[in-house]
Formats: C-alpha cells, structure tokens, sequence
C-alpha cells in the first residue's frame, strides 16, 4: 500500500503504520484507528486472537480478534454502566452472574454493592483472565474479592444447568456476535436467563450500537418482549474507543416485584468509596434510557 508519510495529499493508506485499525464486517467501511506505542502480548486461544498493546493516548488496550474490547482510558464509561444500570435497579441484590466479562471490570464494579454476597463469573477463555491480571490490574482487581467465583467455560451451558430463580442480577459482558459470543445474542441463550432469574430479578446484556446494528437490537428487543414479562428498555453509553462512539445495552426484567429501570431505587454512594466511580451518577442512569428519535421510533419503549 501507499505509505502515510507521503506527501501526496491524494494518497490513500490502508493501513497507517504504526497505528491500530479496527477493521470488521461488523461496521463496513468504516475503522477506528489507535496510535501504537509497543505491542505487550500477542497469542492464539482455543477461541479467539488476543492481543495487548500501549497506545499513546488511551493507555493500555485489549483486542479480540482484532476488535478492541477495552482500553485503560474508557474502560470506566462501560463496566460502571453495564453494572450499575440493573444492580441500581432493584432494591437488594444478592446473588449476580456475569457471562463473559473475562477482563474482570464487571466484577470490580459488582463487589461496590455491599449488598451482594455472592458473584458468579463464567468466562469462555481462560487467556483473557490470565492477560488481564497480567497488563490490566487495576481492571482484574475485580477477582480478588472474595464473593467471587470464576467459572472457565462457555456461557450458554453455563445457564442452562443453574437451577430456576438463583440469581438476582444477570449481566451479559459479552463480544460481538461473530465468534464465539455469537449464541449470547439469541432467542434460547435469554430464555434460560429468565429461568435463572428470582421473580423481579434484572439482566443487563451488552447490545450493540444503534448507529451500527439496528437489525440486530430489534432482533434482541422482539425477543425480550416474547420472554420477559416485567420490563424491556434499552440504555446506552458513549464509549470512545468501540465502533461509532457509543454501546447500547439491554435492560429487562422477570414477572414479580416491578422494576423500574429509569428511576434508580439502589443509590450506589461513591463519594465515601476509596475508588470513587468515575463515570456513572443516578442523573446518568436516568438520561442513558432517553433515545434519540431515530432510535425511539424503531425500539420503542416498554
Ligand atoms: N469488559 C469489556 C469492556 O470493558 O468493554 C469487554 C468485553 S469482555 C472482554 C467479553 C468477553 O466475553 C471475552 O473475554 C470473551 O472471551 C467472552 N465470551 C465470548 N463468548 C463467550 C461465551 N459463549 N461464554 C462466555 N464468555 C464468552
């Protein structure tokens, strides 16, 4: 290809050197780039390709086949969101389970509530933990909580075996739906959530951009409607370094207790903490369920 540095103003270069692009079927056309620093850690898992890199402005970043899952910077704006939209959500929290969410963020912001006594963790590739302690440890501190219990294997015969009304919260930390986080996008995958789930029990499932992946949340929501019978929103978040700025998540709850996802009833207190939360607020709960219209007019609201 034709190399950045000539002074060709006209030149195309596919692939900048020295720079990281994060090129997918995913979102054609399009590719978020990153300034390499060093390359830290490169390996091949029985699942996927895991690389480690330090980037000049983001701080350290994990990539998944060739998708960026966090960097040190924006990590923050994601795992403190992903988590305290549903445990925010319902008044007493005990027993959570996360699927995927290798990295250990979840867990991190999970162990804030002191409420919950008990995290169950089921990751698919052992190499994500293992990197995470090793470049991410102010992300994998979340492991060393004692309420927490790491499970090594895939997610979905993970839920299918929890006996019915176990957990009060569920969150999905999963990949893109290419690989193999692909079945924790499908109809059966939230239907053994729901069983999993104490009556008025919550799951909080990574889901896509509304900018990328319309096609695929207006699958997710048809679904979520047919299987939980309390409520069904869509929440999102910006997050500079994944495809288009910004994640959505799915929010939804079981028959029982009512849930009322926009209006916070669990307050989590961040000013007292040691590590004070840097992203979310009660105020940001709130404003995360507002859509643009676009998106309002094609999700809709429950
Ligand atoms: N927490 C992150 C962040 O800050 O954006 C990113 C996502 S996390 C690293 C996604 C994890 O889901 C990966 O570690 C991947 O291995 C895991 N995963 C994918 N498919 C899975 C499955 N079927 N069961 C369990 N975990 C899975």
């Amino acid at each position: 290809g034709v190399s950045a540095s000539t002074n060709d103003p006209n030149a195309i270069s596919s692939i900048i050197p020295g720079w990281f692009s994060e090129i997918s079927p995913m979102w054609p056309g399009e590719a978020h780039s990153l300034k390499v620093e060093k390359i830290l850690f490169e390996g091949k898992s029985e699942y996927q390709n895991v690389m480690v890199f330090q980037s000049s402005t983001y701080g350290k970043v994990l990539v998944l086949d060739g998708v960026i899952q966090l960097t040190e910077r924006d990590e923050c704006a994601y795992q403190e969101m992903i988590t305290h939209l549903p445990l925010c959500s319902i008044p007493n929290p005990k027993k959570v389970l996360v699927i995927g969410g290798g990295d250990g963020g979840v867990l991190r912001e999970v162990a804030r509530h002191n409420s919950v006594e008990k995290i169950d963790i089921c990751e698919i590739d052992k190499m994500v933990v293992d990197v995470s302690k090793q470049f991410f440890p102010d992300v994998a501190v979340g492991y060393e909580d004692k309420r927490v219990t790491l499970h090594i294997g895939d997610g979905v015969a993970f839920l299918k075996a929890v006996p019915q009304g176990t957990y009060d919260a569920v969150i999905v930390d999963s990949s893109d739906p290419i690989g193999p986080a692909q079945e924790l996008f499908e109809k059966p995958f939230f239907e053994s959530i729901a069983r999993a789930l104490i009556p008025g029990g919550v799951v909080c499932t990574q889901a896509e951009s509304i900018w990328l992946h319309m096609h695929i949340i207006e699958d997710i929501v048809a679904n979520c409607r047919h299987i939980f019978k309390g409520s069904v929103n869509y929440a999102w978040t910006t997050v500079p370094t994944y495809p288009s700025g910004m994640i959505g998540f799915m929010l939804c709850s079981t028959e029982g207790p009512s849930v009322d996802f926009k209006h916070p009833v669990n307050p989590i207190d961040s000013e007292i903490s040691a590590k004070p939360l840097k992203f979310y607020n009660s105020e940001l709960h709130t404003a995360a369920f507002c859509l643009p219209s676009f998106a309002k007019k094609a999700i809709g609201s429950k």
